[in-house]
């Protein structure tokens, strides 16, 4: 995937992480990718396209692009989306063109997808993408956090506590592992990451020049 970043402290052109953070819902990876997009004005969103129903508090266009199964089924076969997968009962997709647009713009990009959205990023991406998973501190903990959060049934609830113990399974297919029993220090440590990857050589396409400069000089003396 083309991408490219000028909006670095030395100004060097760079290409753009694609920035993936999974969890089970409730882990705390909202709040997370929340704190992480007000302290990084590189970092743009990736706002996925869902059928499922909006839930109370939710902005259309903000959190998810909400759409109907016909018009999830149109973008599909028009190849729109960079990956999409099922999701509980209901399907979530990336479309590509925001994506394009952000990497273009010299941003990188963050995506609240799941184990399946990560792996098929992967292998779109390679290098590019950044796969980190959030554990909750306990299953008894986020059981009490899907709870308090008080927008889904008793029902739902128990699915997605079963659907969590799936995703957790899959903490093996991700680059980064941390635990949020403390949201701040888990912040903090999702923010290492991003800038730890943000510098790798291998993104450092625009430091060539530099480097090559660099060492003429230093062959002069
Ligand atoms: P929720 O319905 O709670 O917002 O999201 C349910 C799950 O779907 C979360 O684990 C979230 O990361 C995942 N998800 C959201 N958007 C996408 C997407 O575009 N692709 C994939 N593969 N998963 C997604």
């Amino acid at each position: 995937m083309p991408s490219s970043h000028s909006a670095d402290p030395h100004n060097f052109r760079r290409r753009g992480v694609l920035f993936v953070l999974s969890s089970p819902s409730g882990a705390g990876k909202s709040t997370i990718a929340r704190k992480l997009l007000a302290d990084e004005p590189e970092l743009g969103m990736s706002v996925s396209a869902t059928t499922r129903p909006m839930r109370p508090g939710e902005v259309d266009g903000k959190d998810y692009h909400f759409v109907d199964l016909e018009e999830f089924r149109r973008m599909v076969a028009e190849d729109e989306f960079l990956e999409w997968a099922h999701v509980f009962d209901h399907r979530y997709g990336t479309p590509r063109a925001q994506i394009e647009t952000m990497l273009a713009a010299g941003k990188d990009v963050l995506f609240d997808i799941d184990w399946q959205g990560a792996q098929q990023l992967f292998q779109i991406a390679g290098g590019d993408v950044v796969r980190v998973f959030i554990f909750p501190p306990s299953m008894e903990e986020l059981r009490a956090r899907l709870t308090n959060r008080n927008t889904d049934s008793m029902e739902v609830i128990d699915a997605r506590m079963a659907r969590a113990a799936n995703e957790v399974s899959h903490w093996d297919g991700y680059d980064y592992v941390l635990v949020n029993d403390d949201v701040e220090q888990c912040f903090q440590g999702v923010k290492t990451i991003l800038a730890a990857e943000r510098l790798k050589r291998s993104r450092q396409t625009g430091l060539i020049g530099f480097i090559r400069k660099l060492t003429r000089v230093a062959g002069a003396v």
